[in-house]
This record gives structure tokens, C-alpha cells and sequence, in this order.
């Protein structure tokens, strides 16, 4: 008998949600720039886009796209 239990799994603090939206067309977001002049989100698309000249001078760069191939 195979117990049901729900794995959870641990949430970044700073997890996007549906209210997030792309700086740049306005679609859903799912990468987080935080960067020493503020925040920027991104939708997949931009977020690919601005990757190669964000990523180096971002503090931190939180890329949810999985959750696009999640489901
Ligand atoms: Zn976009």
C-alpha cells in the first residue's frame, strides 16, 4: 500500500506569480532581474533575449521558465 504523501517542494522567497509581468510585452513572467539600479521581470522570450547582457551585472537572476515546461 503506497502512502500519499504530497511532496513540497521549497518555494524560493522570491517566486514569480501570475501577477508578474514582462517589462517588455507585458506577458506573464517568469525570470527575475534584480539588479543594483532595481528589478526587472521578464517574460521567457525577453528574458532569453536579455540574458547575455543582463546576467552579468545582475545580483541575482531567478529564471522560473521551467514552470512553462512544468506543464
Ligand atoms: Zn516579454
Amino acid at each position: 500500500m503506497q502512502s500519499t504523501e504530497i511532496e513540497q517542494e521549497p518555494e524560493a522567497i522570491s517566486s514569480l506569480t501570475a501577477a508578474d509581468r514582462c517589462d517588455e510585452c507585458g506577458a506573464q513572467a517568469y525570470i527575475r532581474v534584480e539588479l543594483a539600479t532595481g528589478e526587472l521581470l521578464f517574460c521567457g522570450h525577453h528574458g532569453n533575449e536579455k540574458r547575455e547582457a543582463l546576467q552579468p551585472i545582475a545580483i541575482s537572476w531567478l529564471d522560473e521558465t521551467e514552470k512553462l515546461l512544468a506543464r
